[in-house]
């Protein structure tokens, strides 16, 4: 079996025995990167998932590759940036970019990645408002906007932002103790200290912090101990006019399962949202990036790449750095026909890359339901809505006819479906907040 048939197998089997949030968190952009005698490597974005698969997937890793390839014996994880696999999808080696670079720079008392700067983040109407509120933050920690709320879909900024933000404050303010997690950090720590009863002195340690800069705090939904020691490791900080930053893929009224009393902290606080780059944004993020790469494309290449990558900037600059890496593997500039043979790949068609299958599957995730429950008769109202949104995501991006949606929801009539259909849609032109939902798990349907 070829690595990526393996992996993907390994995958396969995984995926049915843990959660999916689990799943995604710790499974994403991972990938068999050698097979050699009875051992594997697999590669990992960062640390804490290198951390998090030794310690907690590595039996039942090894198991599924024993069975399904006796010889493999061994399982060892790696870190490998997504530029050093873009590299070697490419069949390029890693050394040939310098990858990883940044990586080894990362600041092992803050976390933070020095690649993430308020002078390389473009400012366009989308991320204005976010922008200006963590510079404001920068200046003066603390005494502004407590917390910071900022919140967007995947691949538009968010850590970049929270990031710089630190960056900043560690320039201006060294004495101040900074730092950045990832919210699947801050769990993973208190699990442990629930589990080794270290709970006060983790709580000490987090005491000690002046900025503390959390990303993606929507996997904190439905983790009751966590958000439970995590408000009071809030409430700590807050009263001592500590900074707190924080980053979500949607508002905190939107994250299920989230205690009250941490989403009114939240909200009480400053909230901005970063929204999709319009045209102009992207093509100044590319010419931004061309420059701290010393490499020069045509601008029919940008406003190609630009027009095709319009929902995720990590998109939008991976098709750049294709081009990039192509140019100095060949010393030769690509023209337009090049550039679009070599992104013809990853280039999303919406059309085809939609189904049943993976409108349920974003809509459940993203209201923390499994598929069942979604499709399930159910009066709930945790319930109710979601099936309303899923029978209009189905009804808009597949078309699907009314008594087809109804049959998929346990056997319901097709006026249940056309009066979901109609509510939502009625109800979008009237919420922002839903329509931003709606938005966002549209991401999830194409990304996935
Ligand atoms: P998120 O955390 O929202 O998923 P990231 O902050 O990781 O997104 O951003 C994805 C990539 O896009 C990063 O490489 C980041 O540097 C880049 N990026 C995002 N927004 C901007 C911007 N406004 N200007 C320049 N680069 C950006
Ligand atoms: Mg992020």
């Amino acid at each position: 079996m070829q690595k990526e048939e393996l992996w993907q197998a390994v995958l396969a089997q995984i995926q049915f025995q843990i959660s999916p949030a689990n799943f995604a968190t710790w499974f994403k952009n991972t990938e068999i990167v050698s097979k050699k005698g009875g051992e594997v490597i697999v590669s990992v974005p960062n640390n804490f998932s290198k951390e998090w698969l030794e310690n907690k997937y590595n039996k039942l890793i090894l198991k599924i590759l024993h069975s399904l390839d006796e010889e493999i014996k061994e399982v060892k994880y790696m870190v490998c940036s997504q530029a050093t696999r873009t590299l070697q999808k490419l069949k390029i080696s890693p050394e040939a970019e310098q990858p990883g670079l940044y990586e080894l720079k990362i600041d092992r008392h803050t976390n933070l990645n020095p690649r993430y700067t308020f002078d390389n983040f473009i400012v366009g109407p989308f991320n204005e408002l976010a922008q200006a509120a963590a510079w404001a933050v920068a200046k003066s920690p603390g005494e502004v906007y407590n917390p910071l709320f900022i919140y967007g879909g995947v691949g538009l900024g968010k850590t970049h932002l929270l990031q710089a933000v630190g960056n900043e404050i560690q320039k201006n303010f060294s004495q101040k103790v900074i730092k950045y997690l990832p919210s699947e950090k801050l769990t993973a720590d208190i699990v442990n200290a629930i589990k080794n009863r270290e709970v006060e002195g983790l709580k000490a340690k987090y005491g000690q912090i002046d900025v503390l800069i959390l990303d993606d705090i929507q996997f904190l939904a439905g983790k009751d101990k966590t958000q439970e020691e995590f408000f009071h490791i809030f409430n700590n900080l807050y009263e001592k006019n500590k900074q707190i930053i924080l980053s979500s893929d949607r508002l905190p009224r939107s994250i299920p399962a989230l205690e009250e009393r941490l989403r009114s902290r939240f909200e009480g606080g400053m909230i901005a949202d970063i929204g999709l780059p319009d045209f102009e944004t992207r093509v100044a993020i590319l010419k931004a990036k061309l420059q701290e790469k010393k490499a020069d494309f045509s601008d029919q290449i940008l406003h190609f790449i630009a027009e095709n990558f319009q929902r995720n900037i990590r998109e939008l600059e991976g098709a750049l750095n294709r081009l990039i890496t192509y140019q100095k593997l060949n010393n030769q500039t690509p023209d337009l026909e090049i550039a679009k043979a070599l992104l013809k790949n990853i280039i999303a068609s919406p059309q085809k890359s939609t189904n049943f299958k993976k409108i349920i599957r974003a809509v459940a995730e993203f209201y923390d339901l499994s598929e069942k429950e979604l499709l399930q008769a159910s009066r709930k109202k945790e319930i109710v809505r979601p099936r309303q949104i899923a029978m209009y995501l189905l009804r808009e991006e597949l078309k699907c006819s009314y008594p087809f949606i109804g049959r998929k929801f346990s056997g319901k009539d097709h006026t249940t479906a056309i009066h979901a259909c109609e509510k939502i849609s009625k109800e979008i032109k009237e919420s922002e907040t839903l329509a931003e939902e709606i938005s966002i798990i549209k991401q999830g349907i194409y990304s996935g």
